[in-house]
């Protein structure tokens, strides 16, 4: 199986069987953000455990790149401390917005590298990026987070 392949088959995977979707119990704020132009909706939650690491849950309903990448998202930010979270965010920004010409660090965002070919086509950015703005706002409105630390 070519890279692509694989990456497509990462995509579908987290698709039908996402990580991380559950409603939490005592959220410290979420985020719904909505990509008008496809149709995405997700809603990400935040709360904190005792060592201050991240609790995330999610809620969506859209194409498969969309909630594929909410999933992936959940689960790897899942118990990161927010700084990481801000860091891994960054590292799968910029390779959105590389036209797929950036090679993504698989150390850094896990099965993020999946959505290396959809920075490719503008149309799906938007799609795979909605989850990790949502995210960053709500950790935000929770206070975990300085607003404008980093660009959007
Ligand atoms: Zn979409």
């Amino acid at each position: 199986m070519d890279l692509n392949g694989l990456y497509q088959e990462i995509i579908l995977d987290h698709y039908k069987h996402p990580r991380g979707k559950v409603v939490l119990e005592a959220p410290l704020a979420s985020a719904h953000h909505v990509n008008p132009t496809c149709g995405d909706e997700v809603t990400v939650e935040v709360a904190a455990d005792d060592h201050g690491h991240l609790v995330i849950g999610y809620q969506g309903q859209g194409c498969s790149i969309s909630q594929a990448s909410a999933s992936v998202m959940a689960e790897l930010l899942e118990g990161a401390s927010v700084d990481e979270s801000v860091s891994v965010r960054e590292a799968f920004v910029a390779m959105m917005h590389s036209q797929g010409n950036s090679e993504p660090d698989e150390d850094v965002i896990g099965d993020g590298v999946a959505f290396a070919g959809v920075a490719k086509y503008p149309a799906r950015v938007k799609c795979a990026l909605l989850p990790w703005m949502a995210l960053q706002d709500a950790e935000i409105k929770a206070g975990l987070m300085a607003p404008k630390e980093e660009t959007r």
